[in-house]
């Protein structure tokens, strides 16, 4: 484990890793250091939580320079000082770094409304693995020079570069948040209200559907509301009348988040980290029309499954409890994967108690046309396979 301080000590660090062909495995807050294949190759883990400075925040710009390992609750703190925040669920956000989160591209409820981290990066500073310090897009809002490193980077999960510092976009913090929560007949009755949303004059910023966990074998349908009080009580009250009641088993409770569960937004962020020994958790990403019929096939393979579905994104995350005798590799290629592609998706792990027997199309899904590209980027950013090697999508690794 090294201890880093400065872009400097990544620099070094790098030099020193080309030299002895040792691999380097970036990490911030070591919440998702589970996510992608293990590392196999001997190399250092680079401890980045220290390199947690503000470079700049000039609020009124509504834009701040950060270093990568910055806690999203420090982040979060600094912000709404100023009324600001970053909209993007962090679970764990006393431990989870900015640079972790934008490695691995994490997103939660709130991405119906406001988007994930590609749009908020509006700056970026990394190493790579010739050990070069290189930039991306600047600290102001209108930049559009040159490639995009910093959606080039969101999701790359640490084998272009070691993020060393950030610039963002942020926006005011919401005057009122509410979540409407509602309790459907079944799948068939959360469709309908899924549907109704198409067609309503509610403009929400989360729409999820969950199954199982604290809610036993209970659907909940979440919508959730951000804004001016006046907005998110006229919201609530509309769409309170344009769901269909027939397809409600229980009345809509209100909470609200300020006044009556401040927590409530958290558990939703919460839902889907396993709680507990879960041996497979899997991401599907679906047309949105096609969530429902997911879910519901789903469900054939493991009535003991939990969901959460980012509904009106596509997204599904199911925690599988029982997997089929001949493992959880096969249950991916043979039964998981067919079943996004059937809905014009597709799915990856999230993580695995099984990890070791993994193979790459089985975590990662099948190959797809782009892979030719990203493995030229590879090619130019870490010729010699220093970072993260193995546990991502690249053939050659
Ligand atoms: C599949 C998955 C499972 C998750 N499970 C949990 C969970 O069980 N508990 C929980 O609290 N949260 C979990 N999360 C959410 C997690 O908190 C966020 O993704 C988080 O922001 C990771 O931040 P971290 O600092 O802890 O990253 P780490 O876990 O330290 O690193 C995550 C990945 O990002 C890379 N990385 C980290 N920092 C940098 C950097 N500066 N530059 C380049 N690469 C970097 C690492 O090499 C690693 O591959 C999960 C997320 C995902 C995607």
């Amino acid at each position: 484990m090294l201890a880093i301080a400065s872009a400097d000590d990544v620099i070094e660090l790098v030099h020193t890793a080309r030299d002895t062909d040792a691999a380097l495995y970036p990490e911030g807050g070591a919440t998702a250091l589970d996510y992608g294949l293990p590392a196999r190759k001997p190399g250092y883990s680079v401890e980045l939580a220290g390199l947690n400075q503000v470079i700049d925040y000039p609020w009124r710009d509504m834009t701040i320079t950060v270093e990568a390992g910055i806690t999203m609750q420090s982040l979060a703190a600094i912000l709404a000082e100023q009324r600001q925040r970053l909209p993007i669920d962090a679970p764990f956000a006393e431990q989870a770094t900015l640079g972790g989160l934008i490695a691995t591209n994490y997103s939660g409820a709130r991405r119906f409304g406001f988007g994930t981290l590609r749009d908020y990066v509006i700056g970026i500073s990394a190493v790579d693995g010739n050990a070069k310090l290189f930039k991306g897009g600047g600290r102001v809002v209108k930049n559009v020079a040159g490639y995009d490193m910093c959606k080039l980077l969101v999701g790359s999960l640490g084998t272009l570069g070691i993020i060393t510092q950030v610039t963002l976009k942020v926006r005011p913090l919401p005057e009122a948040s509410a979540l409407l929560v509602a309790r459907p007949v079944n799948l068939a009755a959360a469709e309908k209200l899924l549907a109704a949303l198409n067609t309503s004059l509610a403009t929400p910023v989360a729409v999820e559907l969950l199954y199982g966990n604290q809610f036993g074998d209970e659907w909940r349908f979440i919508v959730g509301f951000e804004g001016s009080a006046a907005e998110v009580a006229w919201q609530i009250e509309t769409l309170q009348a344009e769901w269909p009641r027939e397809a409600l088993a229980e009345e809509l409770a209100v909470i609200d988040q300020l006044e009556q569960q401040p927590g409530a937004w958290q558990e939703l962020t919460d839902f889907s980290l396993p709680a507990g020994d879960v041996p497979l958790v899997v991401k599907f990403s679906v047309r949105p029309s096609q969530v429902c019929t997911l879910l519901d096939k789903l469900r054939t393979f493991d009535d003991q499954a939990a969901f959460q579905a980012h509904a009106g994104n596509g997204i599904v995350i199911a925690q599988f409890r029982q997997i089929p005798a001949v493992g959880a590799c096969k249950f991916l290629l043979q039964q998981l994967q067919p079943a996004a592609h059937a809905c014009g998706g597709y799915a990856h792990v999230w993580s695995a108690a099984t990890a070791d027997d993994f193979t790459r199309p089985a975590w990662w899904g099948g190959v797809r046309g782009e892979m030719v590209y990203m493995e030229r980027v590879k090619q130019q950013f870490d010729p010699q396979r220093l970072l993260n090697p193995g546990r991502f999508i690249y053939e050659n690794d």
